[in-house]
Protein backbone atom coordinates (compact mmCIF):
# COMPACT_ATOMS: atom_id res chain seq x y z
CA UNK A 1 0.00 0.00 0.00
CA UNK A 2 1.43 3.62 -0.98
CA UNK A 3 -0.36 6.76 0.29
CA UNK A 4 -0.57 10.10 -1.14
CA UNK A 5 -2.27 9.00 -4.87
CA UNK A 6 -2.57 5.87 -3.95
CA UNK A 7 -1.43 2.43 -5.32
CA UNK A 8 -4.19 1.57 -7.74
CA UNK A 9 -4.39 5.19 -9.40
CA UNK A 10 -0.10 4.94 -9.60
CA UNK A 11 -0.58 1.61 -11.26
CA UNK A 12 -3.60 2.88 -13.60
CA UNK A 13 -1.38 5.77 -14.54
CA UNK A 14 2.44 4.68 -15.15
CA UNK A 15 2.04 0.91 -15.49
CA UNK A 16 -1.06 0.26 -16.63
CA UNK A 17 -1.16 -0.40 -20.65
CA UNK A 18 -3.21 -2.47 -23.09
CA UNK A 19 -1.96 -5.72 -24.59
CA UNK A 20 -1.50 -7.01 -27.97
CA UNK A 21 0.21 -10.03 -27.51
CA UNK A 22 -0.33 -11.57 -24.10
CA UNK A 23 -4.01 -13.12 -23.23
CA UNK A 24 -4.36 -10.57 -20.15
CA UNK A 25 -2.23 -8.12 -18.85
CA UNK A 26 -2.27 -5.90 -15.90
CA UNK A 27 -5.99 -5.58 -13.42
CA UNK A 28 -6.36 -9.39 -12.68
CA UNK A 29 -4.63 -11.70 -10.18
CA UNK A 30 -2.37 -13.16 -12.98
CA UNK A 31 -1.88 -12.38 -16.52
CA UNK A 32 -2.19 -14.73 -19.28
CA UNK A 33 0.79 -15.69 -22.08
CA UNK A 34 0.07 -17.71 -24.71
CA UNK A 35 3.23 -19.09 -25.80
CA UNK A 36 3.80 -20.02 -29.51
CA UNK A 37 3.51 -23.38 -30.68
CA UNK A 38 6.51 -25.35 -30.80
CA UNK A 39 8.20 -22.75 -28.40
CA UNK A 40 9.53 -23.03 -24.57
CA UNK A 41 9.35 -20.01 -22.27
CA UNK A 42 12.52 -18.59 -21.09
CA UNK A 43 12.29 -16.52 -17.68
CA UNK A 44 14.81 -14.50 -16.09
CA UNK A 45 13.96 -11.75 -13.15
CA UNK A 46 16.77 -9.38 -11.91
CA UNK A 47 16.62 -6.85 -9.26
CA UNK A 48 18.32 -2.96 -9.03
CA UNK A 49 18.62 -1.82 -5.10
CA UNK A 50 19.65 2.05 -4.85
CA UNK A 51 23.76 1.94 -3.09
CA UNK A 52 24.16 -0.80 -5.05
CA UNK A 53 23.01 -0.99 -8.44
CA UNK A 54 22.64 2.91 -9.03
CA UNK A 55 23.03 6.01 -7.05
CA UNK A 56 20.39 7.92 -5.40
CA UNK A 57 20.15 10.61 -8.60
CA UNK A 58 20.57 8.87 -10.75
CA UNK A 59 18.29 10.03 -13.78
CA UNK A 60 15.13 8.29 -13.54
CA UNK A 61 14.58 7.09 -17.25
CA UNK A 62 18.07 6.00 -17.70
CA UNK A 63 16.80 3.86 -14.43
CA UNK A 64 13.39 2.75 -16.13
CA UNK A 65 15.98 2.07 -19.31
CA UNK A 66 18.50 -0.20 -16.86
CA UNK A 67 16.15 -1.96 -14.99
CA UNK A 68 14.48 -3.62 -18.10
CA UNK A 69 17.45 -3.80 -20.14
CA UNK A 70 19.75 -6.11 -17.81
CA UNK A 71 16.64 -8.50 -17.91
CA UNK A 72 16.64 -8.64 -21.89
CA UNK A 73 20.02 -8.83 -21.97
CA UNK A 74 19.57 -12.22 -20.00
CA UNK A 75 16.83 -13.49 -22.93
CA UNK A 76 20.10 -11.89 -25.61
CA UNK A 77 21.89 -13.92 -23.66
CA UNK A 78 19.87 -17.41 -24.50
CA UNK A 79 18.31 -16.46 -27.59
CA UNK A 80 14.90 -15.89 -26.97
CA UNK A 81 12.58 -13.45 -28.44
CA UNK A 82 11.27 -11.01 -26.09
CA UNK A 83 7.28 -11.16 -24.57
CA UNK A 84 6.43 -9.79 -21.71
CA UNK A 85 7.14 -8.98 -17.90
CA UNK A 86 6.49 -7.84 -14.39
CA UNK A 87 7.88 -5.00 -11.99
CA UNK A 88 7.88 -5.22 -8.78
CA UNK A 89 8.68 -1.81 -7.64
CA UNK A 90 9.14 -0.45 -4.02
CA UNK A 91 9.27 3.37 -3.62
CA UNK A 92 10.27 5.29 -0.60
CA UNK A 93 7.70 8.03 -1.81
CA UNK A 94 5.00 9.00 -4.78
CA UNK A 95 6.99 11.51 -6.52
CA UNK A 96 4.86 11.63 -9.65
CA UNK A 97 8.11 13.42 -11.72
CA UNK A 98 10.22 10.67 -11.18
CA UNK A 99 7.36 7.94 -11.88
CA UNK A 100 6.86 9.58 -15.10
CA UNK A 101 10.53 9.84 -16.80
CA UNK A 102 11.11 6.29 -15.15
CA UNK A 103 7.87 4.40 -16.78
CA UNK A 104 8.86 6.34 -20.25
CA UNK A 105 12.26 4.93 -20.32
CA UNK A 106 11.13 1.61 -18.93
CA UNK A 107 8.30 1.31 -21.38
CA UNK A 108 9.87 2.97 -24.23
CA UNK A 109 12.63 0.42 -24.25
CA UNK A 110 9.63 -3.01 -24.11
CA UNK A 111 8.14 -1.41 -26.93
CA UNK A 112 11.25 -0.96 -29.03
CA UNK A 113 11.52 -4.90 -27.92
CA UNK A 114 7.65 -5.91 -28.25
CA UNK A 115 7.72 -6.44 -24.54
CA UNK A 116 5.06 -6.03 -22.89
CA UNK A 117 4.27 -5.12 -19.27
CA UNK A 118 1.59 -7.33 -17.94
CA UNK A 119 1.54 -7.28 -14.37
CA UNK A 120 3.76 -6.82 -10.95
CA UNK A 121 3.67 -5.85 -7.44
CA UNK A 122 3.99 -2.14 -5.74
CA UNK A 123 4.86 -1.23 -2.22
CA UNK A 124 6.16 1.10 -0.08
CA UNK A 125 9.76 0.75 0.50
CA UNK A 126 13.50 2.01 0.09
CA UNK A 127 14.13 2.23 -3.64
CA UNK A 128 14.12 -1.59 -5.16
CA UNK A 129 13.20 -2.12 -8.45
CA UNK A 130 12.85 -6.38 -9.62
CA UNK A 131 11.46 -7.72 -12.81
CA UNK A 132 10.73 -10.89 -14.55
CA UNK A 133 10.61 -11.26 -17.96
CA UNK A 134 9.30 -13.89 -20.44
CA UNK A 135 10.64 -14.87 -23.68
CA UNK A 136 10.39 -17.49 -25.84
CA UNK A 137 12.59 -20.38 -27.96
CA UNK A 138 12.13 -22.67 -30.74
CA UNK A 139 11.72 -25.67 -28.80
CA UNK A 140 15.68 -26.94 -28.12
CA UNK A 141 17.43 -24.24 -29.35
CA UNK A 142 18.31 -21.79 -26.65
CA UNK A 143 21.80 -21.19 -26.59
CA UNK A 144 23.14 -22.59 -23.21
CA UNK A 145 26.35 -21.92 -21.17
CA UNK A 146 27.57 -25.46 -21.49
CA UNK A 147 28.34 -26.15 -25.17
CA UNK A 148 31.62 -24.66 -25.29
CA UNK A 149 33.85 -27.40 -27.01
CA UNK A 150 38.01 -27.36 -27.17
CA UNK A 151 38.99 -25.44 -30.53
CA UNK A 152 35.82 -23.77 -30.96
CA UNK A 153 36.39 -19.63 -31.14
CA UNK A 154 35.82 -17.15 -28.33
CA UNK A 155 33.98 -13.76 -29.21
CA UNK A 156 32.31 -11.18 -27.41
CA UNK A 157 29.93 -8.33 -29.04
CA UNK A 158 30.28 -4.74 -28.74
CA UNK A 159 33.02 -2.74 -26.78
CA UNK A 160 33.86 -3.64 -23.20
CA UNK A 161 35.19 -2.06 -19.88
CA UNK A 162 33.87 1.71 -20.60
CA UNK A 163 30.65 1.44 -18.20
CA UNK A 164 33.06 0.84 -15.50
CA UNK A 165 35.37 3.63 -16.59
CA UNK A 166 32.11 6.30 -16.30
CA UNK A 167 31.97 4.41 -13.13
CA UNK A 168 35.00 5.41 -11.80
CA UNK A 169 35.29 8.43 -13.20
CA UNK A 170 31.54 9.38 -11.50
CA UNK A 171 33.31 8.55 -7.87
CA UNK A 172 36.07 10.36 -9.30
CA UNK A 173 38.94 8.19 -9.39
CA UNK A 174 40.12 8.70 -12.67
CA UNK A 175 39.52 11.91 -14.98
CA UNK A 176 38.03 11.59 -18.34
CA UNK A 177 37.63 14.49 -21.08
CA UNK A 178 33.82 15.61 -20.82
CA UNK A 179 32.71 13.86 -24.26
CA UNK A 180 34.56 11.12 -22.71
CA UNK A 181 32.87 10.57 -20.12
CA UNK A 182 29.55 11.95 -21.65
CA UNK A 183 29.91 8.66 -24.39
CA UNK A 184 30.98 6.03 -21.09
CA UNK A 185 28.18 7.64 -19.46
CA UNK A 186 25.89 6.40 -21.41
CA UNK A 187 27.23 2.26 -21.61
CA UNK A 188 26.83 2.75 -17.71
CA UNK A 189 23.34 4.18 -18.01
CA UNK A 190 21.91 3.03 -21.00
CA UNK A 191 23.00 -0.23 -22.11
CA UNK A 192 21.73 -1.92 -25.51
CA UNK A 193 20.61 -5.78 -24.85
CA UNK A 194 21.81 -7.44 -27.42
CA UNK A 195 18.45 -9.14 -28.22
CA UNK A 196 18.77 -9.24 -32.07
CA UNK A 197 22.66 -11.19 -31.52
CA UNK A 198 21.52 -13.21 -29.59
CA UNK A 199 18.47 -15.04 -31.94
CA UNK A 200 20.68 -14.56 -35.31
CA UNK A 201 23.34 -16.88 -33.30
CA UNK A 202 20.70 -19.60 -32.51
CA UNK A 203 22.35 -22.61 -34.15
CA UNK A 204 25.59 -21.04 -34.85
CA UNK A 205 27.06 -20.03 -31.02
CA UNK A 206 28.29 -23.49 -29.22
CA UNK A 207 27.63 -21.21 -25.50
CA UNK A 208 26.11 -17.93 -24.71
CA UNK A 209 26.20 -15.77 -21.77
CA UNK A 210 25.31 -12.18 -20.81
CA UNK A 211 28.71 -9.92 -19.39
CA UNK A 212 27.33 -8.22 -16.15
CA UNK A 213 30.22 -8.73 -13.48
CA UNK A 214 33.41 -9.04 -16.09
CA UNK A 215 34.45 -10.69 -19.15
CA UNK A 216 37.02 -12.69 -17.36
CA UNK A 217 34.69 -13.59 -14.20
CA UNK A 218 31.60 -14.51 -16.61
CA UNK A 219 33.34 -16.46 -19.93
CA UNK A 220 34.63 -18.33 -16.55
CA UNK A 221 30.76 -19.75 -16.38
CA UNK A 222 31.35 -21.08 -19.64
CA UNK A 223 34.28 -22.66 -19.01
CA UNK A 224 33.11 -24.43 -15.64
CA UNK A 225 29.75 -25.58 -17.09
CA UNK A 226 31.63 -26.57 -20.65
CA UNK A 227 34.58 -28.37 -18.74
CA UNK A 228 37.29 -26.11 -20.97
CA UNK A 229 39.43 -23.40 -20.64
CA UNK A 230 40.37 -20.94 -23.07
CA UNK A 231 43.44 -18.41 -24.03
CA UNK A 232 42.23 -14.80 -24.73
CA UNK A 233 44.44 -12.20 -27.15
CA UNK A 234 45.15 -9.17 -24.78
CA UNK A 235 46.38 -7.58 -27.63
CA UNK A 236 42.74 -7.87 -29.34
CA UNK A 237 40.72 -7.23 -26.24
CA UNK A 238 42.97 -3.83 -25.49
CA UNK A 239 40.68 -2.41 -28.37
CA UNK A 240 37.48 -2.96 -26.97
CA UNK A 241 37.38 -0.21 -24.69
CA UNK A 242 35.58 2.22 -26.49
CA UNK A 243 36.94 5.48 -25.14
CA UNK A 244 40.59 4.94 -26.24
CA UNK A 245 39.18 4.97 -29.72
CA UNK A 246 37.61 8.18 -29.23
CA UNK A 247 39.19 11.72 -30.66
CA UNK A 248 38.99 13.52 -27.56
CA UNK A 249 41.18 10.45 -25.61
CA UNK A 250 44.83 10.54 -25.60
CA UNK A 251 46.43 7.29 -26.02
CA UNK A 252 48.60 7.69 -22.40
CA UNK A 253 44.89 8.07 -21.02
CA UNK A 254 45.27 4.61 -19.10
CA UNK A 255 48.46 2.50 -18.83
CA UNK A 256 48.16 -0.41 -20.97
CA UNK A 257 47.02 -3.09 -17.83
CA UNK A 258 45.01 -0.11 -16.50
CA UNK A 259 42.90 -0.34 -19.95
CA UNK A 260 43.26 -4.04 -20.27
CA UNK A 261 41.67 -4.40 -16.32
CA UNK A 262 38.36 -2.17 -17.54
CA UNK A 263 38.31 -5.04 -20.69
CA UNK A 264 38.40 -7.98 -19.24
CA UNK A 265 36.97 -7.13 -15.42
CA UNK A 266 34.89 -3.88 -15.83
CA UNK A 267 31.64 -5.00 -15.63
CA UNK A 268 28.15 -3.93 -16.68
CA UNK A 269 28.65 -3.91 -20.04
CA UNK A 270 26.18 -6.50 -21.20
CA UNK A 271 27.17 -7.46 -24.33
CA UNK A 272 27.42 -11.30 -24.89
CA UNK A 273 30.06 -13.31 -25.10
CA UNK A 274 29.88 -16.60 -26.98
CA UNK A 275 31.60 -19.27 -28.89
CA UNK A 276 31.22 -20.92 -31.74
CA UNK A 277 33.34 -23.59 -33.90
CA UNK A 278 36.13 -22.45 -36.64
CA UNK A 279 33.49 -23.67 -39.53
CA UNK A 280 31.22 -21.30 -38.10
CA UNK A 281 33.52 -17.97 -38.69
CA UNK A 282 31.03 -17.42 -41.92
CA UNK A 283 28.25 -17.92 -40.39
CA UNK A 284 28.99 -15.53 -36.76
CA UNK A 285 29.46 -12.61 -39.08
CA UNK A 286 26.59 -13.64 -41.30
CA UNK A 287 24.76 -13.47 -37.64
CA UNK A 288 26.94 -9.96 -36.46
CA UNK A 289 25.47 -8.03 -39.71
CA UNK A 290 22.00 -9.37 -39.82
CA UNK A 291 21.46 -8.11 -35.82
CA UNK A 292 23.61 -4.82 -36.96
CA UNK A 293 26.32 -5.40 -33.78
CA UNK A 294 29.56 -6.23 -34.25
CA UNK A 295 31.67 -9.09 -32.71
CA UNK A 296 35.03 -10.01 -32.09
CA UNK A 297 37.05 -12.92 -31.94
CA UNK A 298 39.04 -12.46 -29.10
CA UNK A 299 40.85 -16.09 -28.31
CA UNK A 300 39.82 -19.56 -28.61
CA UNK A 301 38.51 -22.33 -26.05
CA UNK A 302 41.33 -25.16 -24.83
CA UNK A 303 40.83 -28.91 -23.33
CA UNK A 304 43.12 -27.53 -20.64
CA UNK A 305 41.07 -25.83 -17.54
CA UNK A 306 41.92 -22.61 -16.73
CA UNK A 307 42.10 -19.12 -18.75
CA UNK A 308 45.29 -17.99 -20.22
CA UNK A 309 46.28 -14.57 -21.87
CA UNK A 310 48.17 -13.90 -24.77
CA UNK A 311 50.22 -11.23 -26.25
CA UNK A 312 50.12 -10.34 -30.09
CA UNK A 313 52.78 -12.97 -30.49
CA UNK A 314 51.00 -15.41 -28.85
CA UNK A 315 53.18 -15.40 -26.25
CA UNK A 316 51.67 -16.09 -22.42
CA UNK A 317 51.54 -13.08 -20.44
CA UNK A 318 52.51 -13.26 -16.05
CA UNK A 319 50.07 -14.65 -14.20
CA UNK A 320 49.77 -11.16 -12.50
CA UNK A 321 47.45 -9.98 -15.36
CA UNK A 322 45.30 -13.27 -15.01
CA UNK A 323 43.72 -12.25 -12.12
CA UNK A 324 42.73 -8.45 -12.10
CA UNK A 325 41.97 -8.59 -8.46
CA UNK A 326 41.95 -4.68 -8.22
CA UNK A 327 38.55 -4.63 -8.93
CA UNK A 328 37.63 -6.83 -6.16
P1 LIG B 1 -2.76 -8.67 -5.75
O1 LIG B 1 -3.25 -8.00 -4.51
O2 LIG B 1 -3.66 -9.69 -6.34
O3 LIG B 1 -1.33 -9.10 -5.65
P2 LIG B 1 -2.24 -6.05 -6.64
O4 LIG B 1 -3.30 -5.31 -5.95
O5 LIG B 1 -0.87 -6.07 -6.05
O6 LIG B 1 -2.76 -7.53 -6.89
O7 LIG B 1 -2.10 -5.53 -8.13
C1 LIG B 1 -3.23 -5.26 -8.93
C2 LIG B 1 -2.87 -5.45 -10.37
O8 LIG B 1 -1.88 -4.49 -10.73
C3 LIG B 1 -2.31 -6.82 -10.71
O9 LIG B 1 -2.75 -7.18 -12.01
C4 LIG B 1 -0.83 -6.58 -10.72
O10 LIG B 1 -0.15 -7.49 -11.58
C5 LIG B 1 -0.74 -5.15 -11.22
N1 LIG B 1 0.45 -4.39 -10.75
C6 LIG B 1 0.76 -4.06 -9.47
N2 LIG B 1 1.91 -3.35 -9.43
C7 LIG B 1 2.32 -3.22 -10.71
C8 LIG B 1 3.43 -2.59 -11.33
N3 LIG B 1 4.38 -1.94 -10.63
N4 LIG B 1 3.53 -2.67 -12.67
C9 LIG B 1 2.62 -3.35 -13.39
N5 LIG B 1 1.55 -3.93 -12.88
C10 LIG B 1 1.38 -3.89 -11.55
MG1 LIG C 1 0.02 -7.37 -4.44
Amino acid sequence: MLAAMGEFDLIARYFTRPVARAVLGVGDDCALLQPSSGTQLAISSDMLVEGRHFFADVDPGALGHKALAVNLSDLAACGATPRAFTLALALPQVDEAWLEAFSRGLLSLADAHGCELVGGDTTQGPLNICITVFGEVPTGQALLRSGARAGDDVYVSGTLGDARLALDALRGRIALPAEVLAQARQRLERPTPRVALGQALRGVATAALDISDGLVGDLGHILKASGAGATLNTSVAIELLAACAHPACTKDLLAFENRLGYVLAGGDDYELAFTAPVLAREAVQAAAQQAGTPVTRIGCIDAEPGLRLTDAGGHRLSSEFASFDHFA
